[in-house]
């Protein structure tokens, strides 16, 4: 059973957390967060008990992306409730926030908001915890990746080269403070014409392979390019979940077999 090997492999982080692992990326809007939510509901489709912490504080997404309903819950005042995302135990800095507010904190103010986030919600016995992180290598994903225990990270990029070069940075940032990265995931790989099937590499092609050959890291897949999971997400149903025979659901079930 392969997730039973991978969670003896994983370093014990909390008492009830097994496993942590960042979906980072070098740039906003390569999917990042699309990832995160598709990987986690994967992985538990594989059996896995799976939770996702939302740290992209500059554009909290996972709420709209699993359709989460109402705002934190405590029963004690001082720790916080999961929500429940298809069956993903959720924490979002998103439902901490008022949504129309810019997010202005220095550095310091939002590890620390997002650490507390992380080790004040009752998380209830979880072999991965996935973390949406925000994008970028500045100070809050460096100090991120230094005092959250990971387990390792998974790098998400585009095929296009200004994304691979932001992708890079993020590789090198991981290695600095030690994070293993256990792979590299190219999302909008391809674009398959829903009228008349024809595929084309919007972005470009096979950068995120050449990559992980160059950095001696693990290609674990590519997404394609597909309305399908632009509006499964939109709808608060990521296609996993929505879809689990489609082909992106299976691509990403392979992706999760790969993890660890
Ligand atoms: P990031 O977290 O990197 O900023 P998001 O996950 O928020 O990016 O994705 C940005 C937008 O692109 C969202 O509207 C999402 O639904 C859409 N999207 C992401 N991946 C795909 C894909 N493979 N095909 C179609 N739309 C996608």
């Amino acid at each position: 059973n392969i997730i039973a090997h991978q969670v003896q492999r994983g370093v014990k982080v909390f008492d009830n957390v097994r496993n942590v692992i960042a979906v980072s990326s070098g740039k906003g809007g390569v999917g990042k967060s699309t990832v995160a939510a598709n990987l986690a509901l994967a992985l538990q489709a594989e059996g896995a008990k799976v939770g996702l912490l939302d740290a992209d504080i500059y554009g909290p997404s996972q709420p709209t992306m699993l359709g989460l309903k109402g705002g934190a819950v405590t029963k004690d005042g001082k720790t916080l409730e999961p929500l429940d995302g298809h069956g993903l135990q959720v924490a979002s800095i998103g439902v901490l926030i008022d949504p129309d507010e810019p997010m202005i904190w220095r550095g310091p103010l939002a590890v620390s908001a997002l650490q507390q986030l992380i080790k004040q919600t009752n998380w209830h016995d979880l072999d991965y915890l996935i973390v949406d992180m925000p994008p970028g290598t500045g100070d809050i994903q460096l100090s991120l990746s230094q005092e959250v225990p990971l387990t390792g990270a998974i790098v998400v990029t585009t095929p296009q080269d200004i994304a691979l070069m932001d992708a890079k940075k993020g590789l090198v940032m991981f290695e600095k403070v030690n994070v293993p990265i256990l792979g590299i995931i190219e999302n909008m790989a391809t674009h398959i014409c829903s009228k008349c099937g024809h595929e084309e590499h919007i972005f470009g092609e096979g950068g995120a392979k050449k990559m992980a050959e160059q950095y001696g890291v693990k290609f674990l897949g590519e997404i394609p390019l597909d309305i399908n999971i632009r509006l499964s997400m939109d709808k608060g149903e990521p296609i996993v979940e929505a879809a689990p025979d489609s082909k992106v659901a299976q691509v990403y079930k392979e992706i999760a077999r790969k993890v660890g």
